[in-house]
């Protein structure tokens, strides 16, 4: 069983990252974001949060902020300057689409 991508769960957000990033000198993760997996959905239990790691191990030793014009993106990287863990706050549209797949899996047993 392996973990889906970014890309197939949450395409537009995986753009409205893409799009974000431009000018504030971490372009360069575009790459690693277009072939990141959704590793596990948090579990802190906030109804606004639809954060997601995309690493096994999260360890965070820097962030980037984004500036999204609805909700809370944050980017973590550990001191590899991998992508470990992507915050995401009140933001329901992408949080349907999460517990939609997870949904969906479980169904499937
Ligand atoms: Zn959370």
């Amino acid at each position: 069983m392996s973990s889906p991508l970014i890309s197939e769960v949450l395409p537009d957000l995986l753009e409205e990252i893409v799009f974000l990033l431009q000018g504030t000198g971490a372009e360069p993760l575009e790459q690693q974001l277009r072939s990141l997996r959704v590793e596990s959905i948090c579990d802190c239990g906030d109804e606004n949060c639809a954060s997601f790691a995309t690493a096994t191990k999260v360890k965070v030793a820097e962030v980037v902020e984004l500036n999204p014009t609805e909700g809370f993106l944050i980017i973590d990287l550990d001191a590899a300057q991998q992508i470990c863990f992507i915050e995401v706050l009140n933001r329901p549209d992408v949080k349907y689409l999460l517990e939609e797949h997870y949904l969906k899996r479980a169904d499937k047993g």
